[in-house]
C-alpha cells in the first residue's frame, strides 16, 4: 500500500501575528502523525495580505521542510483562498484548518481516526464558541436554522470549515467551479460518508475577526441565492396574496359605489395601496435582482483566482514542484 498522505490547508489574511504561534502546534500535530504513518504537510494560502504574513510564511517554510506555500495576487476571500488551496491537493487527504487557531490543531487526529475508518467529509461542529459576541452567535445560530429549511443540500448545523475532505470527495468540488462559492454548501453537495467531530471553537490567537456584520450578511446572501430559490418562489407567493388582496379590495369598492354613489374621496386609501403595491413590486424586483446579477457574475467565466507566487515543500509527494 502507498503511503497515506494529509495536505493542511490554512488559509490566512492578515494573520501575521497568529501563524507564529499557530504553526508549532501544527508540527506538534504532524509528527504525532507521522509516528502513526501518515505523511503530512501544510500548505499555507496567502490571501493578498497586506501586512508582514508573506514573509511570516517563508520564515515557517525556512525552517520546516514539510511547508508549502501559495501566495493570490490580491485578497479574493477566504472561500476562494481555500478553493485555490484544495486544487492543489490531488493526492490523498485534505484538512482545512482556520489561521487565527479557532478550530484547534490538536484536533485533527479525531479527523484521521474517522477517515481511515472510511469517512469521506469529516466536519467540525461548533458546541461552543468562545471570544465571539452574543449577537455573532445568535444570528449565526439562527442562520443555520434558516439554511437547512431553505436548501434542498445538506449542510449540518453550527459548522464550518474546519473539516477533514478524502480524496474523492476533493475530486468532488474540483469540479464546482462556480464564482459565489459558498463553501459549507459546496462540501454538502459533494456528499458521500459524513460524520461530525463536536468541538469547542477557541478564542482567536491575534488580530480581530475579518468577518464584520456586513461581510456576514452578504455571506448569508451568497449562501441563500447559491442554495435555494425559495426568494423568487415568495414572491411569487406575495404577488398572489396582493393581487387576491387587491381583488377582493375592489369588490368591496364597486359594491360601495353602487350602494352609496361614487363621491370623490378615500385619498389615504389610494395611497396607502400604491405605496404597499410600489414596495412590493420593488422588494420583488431586487430579488430577481439578486439572482440575475449572480448570473451576470458566472457568465463571465472569469477564472477564480490568480496566483502570484508558489512555493512547494520540498521532497516527494503532495505539494511537491509541479
Ligand atoms: N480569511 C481569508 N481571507 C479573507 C478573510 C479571512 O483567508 O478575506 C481567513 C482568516 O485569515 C482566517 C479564516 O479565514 O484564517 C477565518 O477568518 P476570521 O477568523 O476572520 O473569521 P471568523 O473566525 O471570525 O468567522
Ligand atoms: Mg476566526
Amino acid at each position: 500500500m502507498s503511503v497515506q498522505r494529509l495536505t493542511i490547508v490554512v488559509a490566512a489574511f492578515d494573520e501575521a501575528r497568529a501563524l507564529p504561534v499557530l504553526h508549532p502546534r501544527i508540527a506538534a500535530v504532524m509528527d504525532v502523525l507521522a509516528a502513526d504513518g501518515l505523511e503530512a504537510r501544510v500548505l499555507y494560502v496567502d490571501d493578498g495580505s497586506g501586512d508582514a504574513t508573506w514573509e511570516v510564511m517563508q520564515g515557517l517554510a525556512a525552517g520546516d521542510a514539510r511547508v508549502a506555500l501559495l501566495r493570490l495576487s490580491r485578497n479574493f476571500g477566504k472561500e476562494i483562498a481555500l478553493t485555490a488551496g484544495l486544487d492543489l491537493v490531488t493526492e490523498g487527504a485534505a484538512m482545512i484548518l482556520d489561521a487565527d487557531g479557532q478550530d484547534p490543531p490538536e484536533l485533527i487526529p479525531r479527523f484521521v481516526a474517522h477517515w481511515r475508518a472510511g469517512f469521506d467529509d469529516v466536519h467540525g461542529t461548533r458546541l461552543s464558541r468562545d471570544g465571539e459576541s452574543w449577537l455573532k452567535r445568535s444570528t449565526a445560530h439562527l442562520f443555520y436554522r434558516v439554511m437547512q429549511r431553505l436548501a434542498k443540500t445538506p449542510m449540518p448545523a453550527d459548522t464550518g470549515d474546519y473539516r477533514l475532505l478524502s480524496e474523492r470527495a476533493l475530486a468532488g468540488l474540483r469540479q464546482l467551479r462556480e464564482r459565489h462559492r459558498f463553501m459549507k454548501g459546496l462540501f454538502g453537495w459533494v456528499g458521500f460518508n459524513r460524520i461530525a467531530v463536536p468541538y469547542a471553537r477557541e478564542r482567536r490567537i491575534a488580530g480581530r475577526t475579518k468577518f464584520g456584520f456586513w461581510r456576514l450578511w452578504n455571506f448569508a446572501l451568497d449562501g441563500v441565492t447559491s442554495f435555494s430559490t425559495a426568494p423568487l418562489r415568495l414572491a411569487t407567493y406575495v404577488g398572489v396574496l396582493t393581487a387576491c388582496g387587491a381583488f377582493a379590495f375592489a369588490l368591496y369598492v364597486i359594491a360601495k359605489a353602487m350602494m352609496y354613489g361614487d363621491r370623490v374621496a378615500g385619498w389615504p386609501t389610494m395611497m396607502a395601496v400604491i405605496l404597499f403595491l410600489g414596495g412590493v413590486q420593488l422588494v420583488a424586483l431586487g430579488v430577481i435582482g439578486e439572482y440575475l446579477g449572480r448570473l451576470y457574475e458566472e457568465s463571465k467565466q472569469r477564472p477564480l483566482y490568480l496566483v502570484s507566487a508558489w512555493h512547494p515543500a520540498p521532497g516527494p509527494g503532495v505539494l511537491a514542484d509541479r
